[in-house]
C-alpha cells in the first residue's frame, strides 16, 4: 500500500523560508513514492475560528451552544461542515501527518491551531476512553517542523525564551500525543532570517536528508497509561506504586510529569537513541 503523507502547511507567502520547507519535503517525499497531500491553510481561506457555522444542522441546544459537543453530534450524523469533511477525509488517509508553520507566540499560527480545533473533532480524534498511547490515532506518526525567529541558544534552559522541551509540551503531548498519534522529533529551523544563505541551504538539505528515513524513526517518547489509574475515582493520576518507584529516579518522567524533579533532558526534541531517533 502507498504511503500516504498530509502536509498542514501555513504560511502567507509562497517565497517564504516555510514554503521552501514545504516544497522540499513535498520533492522528497514524491522521490520516494509516497503519495503527498498539501492543506495549504491561508490559500485554502481555511476558517480559523470554532462556530456554530461547523455545524449545519439544527443544533442539539441552541440555547445553551456547547461547540464540542455539539461537534461530536454533528461528526456522528455527518452534518460538519464541508471543510472540515474533507480535512477529515485526508487525516483518515494520512499515515503521517506533518504540520509546517513559523513559531508564532510559542505556538502555531492562529490559523493552524483554528485546524486544530475544528478538525480534531471529538468522536473523530479523541475520546476520554481513546486518548495518549489508547488513542484513536495510535496506528499513524506525526511531527511538527517549523522555523523560529529566535536563535537556539535562546529557546535553550539557561536561554532568555527558556527551554524548548516547555514551549513544545503542550503541542505534542497535548495535541498530537492526546490524539495517540506517534509523534517524531521536530525539524527545527533555527532562526533563518538571521542566518547567512548558505546556513539556510544547508538546514534544507539536512531536512531533505532526513525526509529520506522519516518514517523509520523512533517516536518521541511519553508517559505509557498502564502508568496512571484512568478512572474518576484514580484522578486519572500515576498510580500510587508508579509515583513510589519512580521517587528513586533522578529524572522526571517526561517534561510534563516531571514530579518536581530536573526534566529529563530533550524529551521532546529527542526520541531516544539519537538525534532524530533512528531506531
Ligand atoms: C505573530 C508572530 C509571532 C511570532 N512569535 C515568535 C515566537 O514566539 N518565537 C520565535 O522564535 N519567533 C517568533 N516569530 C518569528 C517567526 O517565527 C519567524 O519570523 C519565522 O519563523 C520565519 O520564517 P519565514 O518562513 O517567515 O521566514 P522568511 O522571512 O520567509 O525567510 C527567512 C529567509 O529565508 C530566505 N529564503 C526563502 N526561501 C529560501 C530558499 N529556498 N533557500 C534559502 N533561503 C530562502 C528568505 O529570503 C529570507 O531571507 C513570530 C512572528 C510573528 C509574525
Amino acid at each position: 500500500m502507498v504511503t500516504s503523507v498530509l502536509i498542514v502547511y501555513a504560511h502567507q507567502s509562497s517565497s517564504s523560508f516555510n514554503a521552501a520547507v514545504k516544497d522540499v519535503a513535498v520533492k522528497e517525499l514524491r522521490s520516494l513514492g509516497f503519495k503527498v497531500t498539501v492543506s495549504d491553510l491561508y490559500a485554502m481561506g481555511f476558517k480559523a475560528t470554532a462556530t456554530r457555522e461547523d455545524i449545519l444542522a439544527e443544533l442539539k441546544s441552541p440555547e445553551n451552544f456547547r461547540y464540542g459537543e455539539e461537534m461530536e453530534e454533528a461528526w456522528r450524523a455527518q452534518t460538519l461542515s464541508d471543510d472540515i469533511k474533507e480535512e477529515h477525509k485526508k487525516v483518515l488517509e494520512a499515515d503521517l501527518i506533518i504540520f509546517q508553520f513559523p513559531m508564532y507566540w510559542f505556538s502555531v499560527p492562529a490559523i493552524m491551531k483554528g485546524w486544530f480545533d475544528r478538525v480534531l473533532t471529538g468522536g473523530f480524534a479523541f475520546s476520554l476512553k481513546n486518548m495518549y498511547d489508547n488513542g484513536i490515532f495510535k496506528e499513524k506518526k506525526a511531527m511538527l517542523s517549523f522555523s523560529t525567529g529566535a536563535s537556539q541558544s535562546m529557546f535553550r534552559p539557561d536561554g532568555v525564551n527558556g527551554d524548548m522541551n516547555v514551549a513544545l509540551w503542550p503541542l505534542q503531548n497535548g495535541v498530537l500525543h492526546f490524539c495517540g498519534f506517534q509523534v517524531l522529533a521536530p525539524q527545527i529551523f533555527w532562526s533563518p532570517a538571521h542566518s547567512p544563505e548558505a546556513v539556510r541551504a544547508a538546514m534544507l538539505e539536512a531536512w531533505g536528508l532526513r525526509l529520506k528515513t522519516l518514517l523509520s524513526e523512533c517516536p518521541l517518547c511519553f508517559a505509557s497509561s498502564i502508568l496512571f489509574d484512568l478512572s474518576f475515582q484514580g484522578k486519572f493520576s500515576l498510580r500510587p506504586d508508579v509515583k513510589q518507584e519512580l521517587e528513586a529516579q533522578d529524572y522526571g518522567l517526561t517534561t510534563g510529569h516531571h514530579l518536581g524533579k530536573p526534566l529529563p533532558p530533550d524529551n521532546q526534541l529527542c526520541a531516544p537513541g539519537g538525534a532524530h531517533g533512528h531506531p
